[in-house]
């Protein structure tokens, strides 16, 4: 089925074609992605290069998720401003903020490379050689575009490597924000509603992207002017209703929809729990601190969702491969590839033994696969102190390499003494709490697969053990810290080197550059053939299936309905909610549902404007059948015109396992309803010059029918 899959715009095939207009899409493929006129594609923006976002004027306003915007708000704020909680809105340019190192890229045009990278390649090659001539010839792809200094390019494969497409692309890196709703409107429901449908948050926020005065990117600067896009949305306030088309357009980061049964085991019996139990733990320390200290609601806010998000997708996940039976699918999805491949033997010649070489990787792999995850759960997603720590390597290199001299390690620690800005968002107690309660986990698995101690000086209780350690170490201390830099000479290295924080973080790094890295690449070398393999294996001897290629951070177009769905026996689920349903979960005793009164009065007064829906009701959210995924987030939704209707920010629980396998029966998208969005900046914080810069359309009417000619009118 073609609904299900992530669409390449600039090669729509025709089958694909027809059943979106079969489902009611009133514009050609051709408005969706063209490369010498303007076109859809050309108001779709991979926002910081995690998320999607929309352009919405011809003054480069941009709309994506509260959520994506949600660390450069949190950087914004203070105790003072907090922005966080009491929302953000730019009444003028001038009050717009800026956030260094955010990009807003616009794709410029695709295009099919693979004969180029593929040329001269020997088909024999090993596989190092063919990734070696790959990345040859990409590199040389790039270099011909960003010979023009306006452009950047890249070059992704798809279909594990039988195709190779080719994006230029334009950074812009003056993007300024222009207003963010309070938390308690773009994150209503925190956690526990998070992939939770019915669903009643208003997940968006507002930027404006700028360039220099010929519209084309330029660094942060007072003279740069609102970008004018090639193309911007216009808005549709009219709604949806059930069955009506929705075209998710947008970058979804990462999908593994063809990968074999034993990879699809692996990730439900030993990925998913390794990693659930590493981020249980440490969610545990950080929302306990949070309820207490307001400041410290504010310094880990970003880092707790960054945690929380993928810990409560992995939950829902492996609860929905399981329930709807993923292995066993996949299985017989096998058994019938073999059996066809068995009887034709020129496909037994190209494909036997693909299965059970993946098979064995998989089994050979695990070990590495568990080093790697604890690397990433404790050392990049635990204890902040151990990356913080890696940024110190240098120094002690430098001190003990007698050929730098004393002056190049004093500029090396007055640049560093001015990038403490760890300290401002650190809290070292529970830092410290973390590292208590992840440390024994991470230590005994690796032990047991890997047989390295990462922590063998270690004795007794680990709480005593890993509180002196913070108690003493110069790192977890700004002033501590500060005082080491001031008075550092190159002998004091020696006392990095006893500190026992250093040592863990030493060694855990060491752990995964000696024992994981090089093997987990070569398997995973060996494994990227295979599924090369596979897939093309898939696609000639199953070729009843339509292929979409699996996500890979580049732009792609998915379509569905606006549908409600049956989560599980006896239950049904309407389409959309509404600012009833957010008034009812009001829960002053809980901070995930606290609610602003000026929404309440709003509400009260049905003070809902031109944003209301027929019934009178102001819409929040609805649900539908689009095949979406992480970086789908802030994705613009748009109806069978063409125009914006919402923005996608998140999935249902039971659809999370659409990563995996999607399931067109329960799988769901959500979206904030664009009318909600409208209706809080209007309405509720006062921000109309917003709306009135985009352009609001009413829904386009079916034609009516053509009545039969009268007689007198011949
Ligand atoms: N809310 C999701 C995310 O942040 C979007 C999705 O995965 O559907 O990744």
């Amino acid at each position: 089925m073609a609904k299900e899959g992530m669409w390449v715009p600039s090669t729509i095939q025709k089958l694909v074609a027809d059943d979106m207009t079969a489902m009611g899409m009133k514009i050609s493929p051709e408005e969706l992605y063209a490369v010498n006129k303007s076109s859809i594609k050309d108001a779709i923006v991979h926002f910081g290069g995690g998320c999607t976002s929309v352009l919405v004027s011809d003054g480069g306003l941009l709309l994506t998720n509260h959520h994506c915007g949600y660390s450069r708000i949190q950087a914004h704020s203070s105790l003072d401003h907090n922005y966080l909680e009491d929302g953000f809105w730019a009444m003028s340019k001038e009050e717009e903020l800026s956030n260094p190192n955010l990009t807003a890229t616009i794709i410029q045009e695709m295009v099919d490379v693979t004969d180029k990278v593929l040329e001269g390649l020997d088909e024999n090659a090993s596989q190092s050689a063919r990734s070696e001539h790959i990345k040859a010839k990409i590199e040389e792809l790039v270099k011909e575009v960003t010979a023009d200094s306006l452009l950047n390019a890249y070059v992704r494969a798809f279909y594990y490597g039988n195709q190779y497409l080719l994006f230029k692309t334009k950074v812009y890196k003056d993007v300024r924000l222009v207003g963010a709703p309070p938390s308690s409107i773009g994150k209503y429901g925190y956690d526990t509603d998070n992939w939770v449908w019915p669903r009643h948050t208003g997940d968006f926020s507002v930027f404006r992207v700028y360039a220099n005065k010929d519209n084309d990117p330029a660094a942060y600067n007072t003279e740069n002017v609102p970008y004018k896009p090639d193309h911007f949305l216009p808005v549709n306030v009219s709604g949806v209703e059930k069955d009506d088309f929705t075209l998710v357009y947008g970058f979804p980061g990462r999908t593994e929809n063809y990968i074999a049964s034993t990879s699809v085991e692996q990730v439900l019996d030993v990925l998913n729990p390794l990693r659930y139990e590493m981020r249980s733990a440490s969610l545990d320390i950080i929302d306990a601190a949070m309820r207490k200290d307001p400041l410290t609601k504010i310094q880990y806010s970003a880092k707790q969702s960054r945690i929380s998000n993928a810990h409560k997708k992995w939950i829902g996940q492996t609860k929905g491969l399981k329930r709807h039976k993923a292995i066993a699918k996949k299985d017989s999805l096998e058994s019938l590839f073999k059996k066809r491949m068995t009887a034709n033997p020129e496909w037994s010649k190209k494909y036997d033994g693909v299965l059970e070489a993946m098979a064995e990787i998989d089994g050979n792999i695990t070990p590495l696969n568990i080093g790697r995850n604890y690397f990433i759960e404790f050392f990049y997603m635990g204890p902040e102190i151990l990356r913080f720590i890696g940024n110190f390597k240098e120094l002690v290199v430098m001190s003990k390499d007698e050929s730098v001299s004393d002056e190049a390690i004093r500029d090396w620690i007055t640049e560093r003494k001015q990038k403490l800005g760890f300290y401002k968002n650190y809290n070292a107690d529970i830092d410290r709490d973390i590292m208590i309660a992840q440390l024994p986990m991470a230590r005994q698995a690796i032990k047991k697969h890997l047989s390295v101690d990462i922590a063998p000086l270690m004795e007794g209780d680990v709480a005593e053990y890993v509180s002196r350690a913070y108690g003493e170490s110069v790192f977890t201390n700004k002033e501590r810290m500060m005082e080491f830099l001031e008075n550092y000479n190159r002998k004091r290295y020696k006392k990095i080197g006893k500190d026992k924080l250093w040592q863990l973080s030493v060694a855990m790094e060491g752990m995964y550059f000696s024992r994981v890295k090089e093997p987990i690449t070569v398997m995973r070398s060996q494994n990227d053939s295979l599924m090369r393999i596979w897939m093309e294996a898939q696609m000639e001897v199953l070729p009843e299936r339509v292929y979409s290629p699996d996500a890979n951070g580049t732009l792609r177009i998915t379509f569905g309905k606006v549908e409600g769905y049956v989560p599980f026996d006896g239950a049904e689920y309407d389409y959309y909610t509404t600012l009833e349903g957010v008034i009812e979960k009001e829960d002053p005793t809980n901070p995930e549902f606290n609610l602003p009164s000026k929404l309440k009065e709003l509400y009260a007064d049905k003070d809902y404007g031109q944003y209301a829906d027929e019934d009178g009701k102001i819409r929040v959210c609805f649900v539908a059948s689009n095949h979406t995924s992480g970086g789908n987030s802030g994705s613009p939704v748009l109806d069978g015109n063409g125009h914006l209707i919402g923005l996608n920010f998140d999935r249902t629980w039971e659809s999370t396992m659409s990563d995996i396998m999607f399931n067109p029966t329960i799988c769901r998208n959500i979206t904030v309803d664009i009318r909600y969005v409208l209706f809080i900046m209007d309405k509720y914080a006062g921000a109309k010059h917003l709306v009135d810069e985009m352009k609001l359309v009413k829904k386009i009417e079916e034609a009516a029918p053509v009545e039969a000619t009268s007689p007198e009118e011949g």
